[in-house]
């Protein structure tokens, strides 16, 4: 719920962001108001689409670094800002490019596949991107027989071996935030709630994983409970996610799967880091440009394989 202090500055906002021509995409996970003033919000692959598509000039992208380094690879003309450039990913940043040309060494004719929450440096030594919403389709795209390393996501990977019943090599890492649900979590909230459906985002233990009802993208939930005809629905993912789906389902009770469902580093992002990003035009994220050019070959992939 926004305050009368959130309001005000909401307002500012629209008003700065309407001067200086500047279009705002930010992710679910983001606090609810921010999700307000955005001009689009989505899960990662719709926030790198809406940045190639943005008419405007000046992209400001509320969601942590690898996010707007994606709209700067996708987009080197546009200005590209991050209200809060120390908003960072802990399981992008887990991965060393040294891992991935140690892979290629040992497994020449391997495809590394790295799931966008990477930097940029490891984007450019991959052969193709992938987010959640669209890993299985990628993969499925690739090669039968080719190796493929799966990076960095450990649970992502396993999922996507598991639906298409293929061995992938996986980097052992997680997200510490989805890696928290247990399937006693699970267990304990359908004892609570048992008419409701439980929806996992696949990041989450494989253990959970099956202990869901529907498995998907933040984006894939967002669909899945507009469709469906359960009441209530207990959400393994990150907590920013209940304002999209109550907004399009008022009436259906939502039940977060564990409280502390809360990623620290996009709720570092806040209305006033926004203004002052906006006001200021600030902080610029640029990639370098070998890097950028070969970072953007990964992701111009993904949105070529994923349509
Ligand atoms: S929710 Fe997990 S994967 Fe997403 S930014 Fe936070 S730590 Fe990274």
């Amino acid at each position: 719920m926004s305050t009368p202090e959130d309001k005000l500055l909401m307002e500012e906002i629209k008003r700065i962001k309407n001067e200086k021509s500047v279009y705002i995409i930010a992710h679910y996970y983001q606090r609810d108001e921010i999700q307000d003033i955005a001009d689009f919000v989505g899960d990662s692959y719709a926030m790198a689409v809406a940045a190639k598509n943005s008419p405007c000039d000046t992209i400001l992208v509320a969601g942590v670094d690898f996010m707007a380094e994606s709209a700067a690879i996708l987009c080197p003309a546009k200005t590209v800002l991050s209200p809060e450039p120390a908003a960072t990913c802990p399981m992008a940043n887990s991965i060393e490019v040294s891992d991935v040309l140690k892979y290629k060494q040992e497994h020449p004719d391997g495809l590394i596949v790295s799931y966008v929450n990477t930097p940029a440096a490891i984007k450019a030594v991959s052969d193709i991107c992938c987010t959640s919403s669209n890993a299985v389709k990628i993969i499925e795209k690739l090669p039968p027989d080719a190796r493929i390393f799966f990076i960095p996501d450990e649970n992502l990977g396993s999922y996507v071996a598991s639906k298409l019943d293929r061995p992938l090599d996986f980097y052992p890492s997680s997200c510490p935030i989805h890696a928290a649900v247990s399937k006693d979590d699970i267990l304990q909230r359908r004892a609570e709630y048992p008419d409701a459906e439980v929806l996992v985002h696949p990041e989450c233990d494989p253990e959970v994983v099956a202990s869901a009802d529907f498995v998907g993208s933040t984006a894939g939930m967002v669909a899945y409970a507009a469709k469906s005809t359960a009441n209530a629905f207990i959400i393994a993912t990150e907590c920013g996610i209940m304002h999209e789906i109550k907004q399009s389902n008022p009436d259906k009770k939502l039940i977060l799967a564990k409280e502390e469902l809360i990623c620290s580093n996009m709720k570092s992002i806040t209305l006033e880091k926004i203004r002052y990003s906006l006001e200021n035009l600030q902080t610029i994220i640029t990639v370098p440009e070998d890097i950028r050019v070969k970072a953007a070959v990964a992701l111009e992939k993904m949105i070529t394989y994923s349509s």
